[in-house]
């Protein structure tokens, strides 16, 4: 029995240590061919660097980004009480 639980502890390391083997070399190849990969790494790297749209508060003139900005369909304000002295002139 105990020659088994041997086996078994054997075969176990066998496979971590060709699984280990197999991440050392898709990880050598991914350094070999550094052309291929770039243009992925690229890709969502300028589309979260894109920057925000900003707004002008018609109130009192402060620019803030648009999903900060409070909004009455035509005009942009930095708070709803801008918005309301806005519309009251
Ligand atoms: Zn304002």
């Amino acid at each position: 029995m105990k020659f088994l639980v041997w086996a078994l502890v054997i075969y176990l390391v066998w496979r971590w240590f060709v699984a280990l083997k197999k991440i050392a070399a898709t990880k050598k190849n991914e350094f070999d061919e550094p052309d291929a990969r770039s243009p992925d790494l690229s890709m969502p790297t300028a589309s979260t660097a894109e920057p925000e749209k900003m707004v002008q508060c018609m109130q009192c003139g402060l620019h803030l980004p648009q999903s900060e900005a409070v909004t009455d369909g035509r005009s942009s304000y930095c708070s709803q009480s801008h918005l309301l002295l806005h519309q009251s002139r």
